[in-house]
């Protein structure tokens, strides 16, 4: 079977090396397809930072097993690691943080297992997030969270946990305090949990999720967090089963999937032979089984468990990467003890059908929205009494001012005085009550009308969504 292979920056030659070498000791049927990617690409003024011939193979391949990438920083091009799992929808970003034998943890010295499966969301969030500066002092970031984006990740998170039989899966987030945001991840959660009665749904907040992470890692199973905090999560799980060298991962789509292992590029020892291929290798793992290479992925699991166990036994220091992997070649079990095991692509893996037309996925019936007031972000050093006496007489009979807030709280109608502003300030009116609906027309009219009192540096509709409110409150409202 041909896959996509890109080695990757940094010590991701290395790593992969080591992992290929593992692959033709054992006989693994994969022929790679060497693809284009990377550091070497951004250098030559590709700005997506992979070739076109690199996007085709992938496409036409629908496997793509990569090493760590660089992005260059400062050089104002997207990262390639996020470019990919986004443009090939591979939504769910699957991470097993598991302990292994022979390698010595805080927690395997105090004989406590760890087995969890970290599902994190993977095109959304602060990683599809739009940016822009509104003023000298103030930058934006607008995160999108979306229903469809949501229930996806979350399908897929139960369907994985019913297959592995898990007992318990938890949805990390802050709704708390992003409430529309993480509120609507969290009440996708528990709308897809209700077909998953034969498993314990629950959820927490992030940072109690973190500390609990921590202090019983042993309780969790199955845990799925929005992109952000799951890519900050993911690292503290690697922490706990004994580091970035032992964590691999998986884009889950619908059509693509790419392997990696969780850590990056590793400057700091790239081309020294000391980087840990395992991450890598058990990120190969995951790829073998999802293909069906079912004997070739135990064949190697055994090797790899036996070089962990034998070199932890002897005391031996990390014999360097390419030795390593001699060494888990080395330990392959014969085939004959695993001839009950299928390896055949065809009966698992299909290659993807490229679709005529980018899928568009909306709620199947909308409720009604309508359009009740904005938020118009403007800039100005004025206090917010001034700015609230210069916005007012520009209001319609229909519409009021109901809050000034600055750094997301309320400095009017009433403040404390110790909020300290910044020069960029949140105006919002709204329907006068018993009033007419405004319409959008207005608003536009209206948000020209602010511009020339005070800069307008963006606004946003307030919608009301059948009987739900679109909006959040300020602090102190
Ligand atoms: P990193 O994961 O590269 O390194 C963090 C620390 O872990 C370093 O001390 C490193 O030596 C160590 N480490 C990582 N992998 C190891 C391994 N296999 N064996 C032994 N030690 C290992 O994280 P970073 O330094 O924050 O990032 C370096 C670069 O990698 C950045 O350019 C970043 O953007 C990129 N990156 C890429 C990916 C990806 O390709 N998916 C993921 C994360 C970071």
């Amino acid at each position: 079977m041909r896959i996509a292979v890109a080695k990757g920056d940094g010590i991701g030659p290395e790593v992969m090396d080591a992992v290929l070498h593992v692959f033709s000791a054992e006989g693994t049927p994969l022929d790679p397809v060497y693809v284009e990617m990377g550091k070497p690409v951004y250098l030559k003024g590709v700005s997506t930072g992979m070739t076109l011939e690199a996007r085709e193979t992938v496409e036409s391949l629908g496997i793509l097993f990569k090493g760590p990438m660089e992005t260059p920083k400062g050089a104002g091009v997207k990262s390639i690691n996020v470019t990919a799992r986004k443009i090939w929808n591979a939504f769910a970003n699957k991470r097993v943080f598991r302990s292994l034998d022979g390698v010595d943890t805080v927690f395997s010295k105090a004989g406590i297992p760890i087995d969890i499966t970290m599902v994190r969301e993977n095109i959304e969030d602060t990683y599809g997030a739009v940016e822009h500066m509104q003023t000298h002092d103030v930058a934006q970031c607008r995160r999108f969270i979306t229903r469809p984006g949501s229930l996806q990740v979350h399908r897929y998170a139960f369907e994985m946990a019913r297959r592995q039989g898990a007992r318990r899966i938890t949805c990390g987030h802050k709704a708390n305090i992003m409430k529309m945001t993480d509120g609507l991840f969290l009440e996708c959660f528990y709308e897809v949990a209700k077909d998953y009665p034969d498993i314990k749904a629950d959820d927490l907040i992030v940072d109690d999720m973190a500390m609990k992470l921590v202090a019983r890692p042993d309780l969790f199973d199955v845990v799925v967090l929005p992109n952000l905090q799951g890519d900050i999560l993911s690292d503290l799980c690697a922490g706990l089963v004994g580091g970035l060298g032992y964590a691999p991962s998986a884009n889950i789509g619908e059509h693509i999937c790419i392997f990696e292992a969780v850590h990056g590029t590793a400057p700091d020892i790239a081309g020294q032979d000391k980087a840990n291929p395992t991450a890598l290798l058990l990120s190969a793992l995951m790829m073998l089984r999802h293909i069906g290479l079912f004997r070739s992925a135990a064949r190697i699991e055994a090797a790899l468990h036996a070089t962990l166990r034998t070199q932890h036994a002897a005391g031996a220091a990390f014999p360097g990467t390419q030795a390593f992997a001699r060494l888990v070649a080395g330990n392959l079990p014969p085939a004959a003890d695993f001839a009950h095991l299928d390896n055949d692509p065809a009966k698992v893996f299909r290659v993807p059908r490229r679709p005529d037309q980018p899928r568009m996925s909306a709620s199947p019936s909308p409720e009604d929205t309508a359009v009740e007031g904005a938020d118009f972000f403007i800039e100005s050093t004025d206090s917010a009494e001034a700015v609230a006496r210069r916005v007012r007489p520009l209001l319609p009979d229909n519409l009021r001012l109901t809050l000034i807030s600055n750094r997301g709280t309320q400095v009017w109608p009433s403040a404390s005085a110790f909020t300290e502003c910044v020069n960029h300030y949140r105006v919002r009116v709204e329907k006068a009550p018993g009033a007419d609906t405004p319409a959008r027309s207005s608003l536009f009219e209206l948000a020209a009308a602010v511009d020339k009192e005070a800069r307008l540096c963006s606004m946003e509709l307030l919608l009301r969504l059948g009987d739900r409110q679109g909006w959040s409150l300020a602090q102190g409202q």
